[in-house]
């Protein structure tokens, strides 16, 4: 599932190519995408509206529209954007698609998802509510080791398990929750509320790096538009724990076991994290 690396990603694709294109109609728009709007109606409003900046919150795709309104969109496990230029290709798996202009050029916006977990949404005026709810980001955010301490403090849920609540922080998954577990050397399954003030130091350093590695590895390994498929590019050579069970500690030498926690996979070392 993409996390917020993931998702930088194709927001920094998406800024390099959507700007300035204008919604000229609406070919395709699933009924779940319409939240409650007849087709006809949800396309009145977005015709000629045109994208701007788009912007990023956790995991979230803020996509501003001219006419005060925004689409919001979350890739759910399989989610695509992708920006054709030409006639549109069809594939069975597009659930949503906009017609646009620019220029005297025609393209298409289309998110395709095999799977059916992600989403569009349309709003006026902010994004889609959901969106307000979300703690901050986790990269770029404003929040600090007091801010993990005030909302763990007297926890006894799994310090992982909250890693995973996008209303404490947005934008954290599986992936990158061992990752900056392991490097803090905290083990998972440690009650939230026990960590001390030097912990989470730690946690909240190695949550902001391991995500800013992500960003990184992904954003130089992906050269062709929209590739949330799945795929870490060079992410996945530097990954420390996530799915390591059973291998070799690179940091003490012990082998890496695995447990459940929130229902989660989770590899740690037994050996270095306390
Ligand atoms: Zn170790």
């Amino acid at each position: 599932m993409p996390e917020l690396p993931e998702v930088e990603t194709v927001r920094r694709q998406l800024e390099e190519v959507i700007p300035g294109w204008t919604i000229t109609s609406v070919p395709l728009a699933e009924p779940s995408m319409l939240r409650g709007l007849g087709v006809r109606d949800f396309e009145r409003r977005l015709s000629g509206n045109s994208f701007s900046l788009p912007r990023r919150h956790g995991k979230f795709l803020l996509l501003p529209l001219s006419g005060g309104f925004w689409l919001t969109v979350h890739l759910g496990m399989t989610g695509r954007i992708l920006v054709p230029t030409g006639p549109r290709s069809r594939d069975p798996h597009d659930r949503f698609v906009l017609a646009l202009t620019r220029d005297g050029c025609r393209a298409w916006f289309v998110f395709r998802d095999v799977r059916k977990f992600g989403r569009v949404e349309l709003s006026a005026g902010t994004p889609a509510p959901r969106v307000a709810g979300l703690g901050p980001d986790g990269w770029t955010g404003v929040w600090d080791s007091g801010y993990l301490a005030r909302r763990l403090a007297g926890r006894r849920a799994a310090v992982k398990a909250l890693l995973l609540d996008q209303h404490i922080l947005a934008g954290v998954g599986n992936i990158y929750a061992d990752e900056a577990l392991f490097e803090a050397q905290i083990l998972p399954f440690r009650p939230a509320g026990s960590l001390g003030p030097e912990e989470l130091e730690r946690l909240a350093a190695a949550v902001r790096a391991t995500l800013e590695r992500g960003v990184r590895a992904l954003g130089c390994s992906i050269s062709d538009f929209a590739h949330v498929d799945g795929r870490l590019g060079s992410m996945q050579q530097e990954l420390r724990a996530y799915q390591r069970q059973g291998q070799r500690c690179e940091r003490c030498g012990g082998t890496l076991e695995r447990t459940i926690i929130a229902g989660r996979g989770t590899a740690y070392c037994p050996g270095c994290q306390v």
